[in-house]
């Protein structure tokens, strides 16, 4: 961080009122906050993605001055790369919250929102069944398995209605949607 602040863990409260995966939740916040102002020194190697949201965030001092360094790199030959130092940084707080929340799993305020309504993209829940014991892995798999079974159900529904000519509700596809584009995670390079 710039400004030397440690970034903050949300609340349990916070992350999960959404209805979506905690752990994107705060890392979305982590690089909307190191987006604003980000280390443009430090960083060589941007991804499309991050070039674009810095564009839209970043203040117009760091951004120049890191166009301008990439502008200049873009002429070289050797400036191709699939290298990114803002996903490499954001993989590192990653790294630091999957653990952090793996640890707190088996509180139960945490194993109610699990079992109730719990959810996480595919990427997190593949990552967080690795650092949990075998019998926390079962809550956070029937966790994944009920939100897919209802979104299902909520579809199934909406299909017959519209194939019965019957008003349908569209609602129920934009939460699929974001449901399913919510699945691939943060999209970070790895
Ligand atoms: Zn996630
Ligand atoms: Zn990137």
């Amino acid at each position: 961080m710039p400004n030397g602040d440690a970034p903050r863990l949300k609340t349990l409260g916070d992350l999960f009122s959404d209805d979506a995966c905690p752990l994107c939740g705060v890392l979305k916040e982590f690089q909307a906050s190191y987006l604003r102002q980000p280390d443009t020194g430090l960083l060589a190697n941007v991804c499309g993605s991050h070039t674009w949201m810095i564009a839209k965030t970043a203040e117009a001092e760091s951004a120049a001055a890191l166009y301008l360094r990439l502008l200049d790199r873009a002429a070289t030959e050797d400036s191709q790369s699939d290298r990114c130092d803002v996903c490499n940084h954001i993989r590192r707080e990653e790294n630091t919250r999957l653990k952090e929340f793996a640890g707190q799993v088996a509180r139960p305020e945490v194993l109610k929102w699990l079992q109730q309504r719990g959810t996480f993209c595919v990427p997190h829940a593949q990552a967080l069944l690795m650092y949990l014991p075998e019998s926390l892995q079962n809550d956070v798999l029937l966790a994944l398995k009920k939100r897919r079974a209802e979104l299902r159900k909520k579809l199934v529904d909406l299909l017959q209605d519209a194939r019965r000519k019957r008003p349908v509700h569209g609602g129920v596809l934009g939460r699929v949607a974001e449901y399913l584009v919510a699945q691939r995670g943060l999209g970070l390079r790895s």
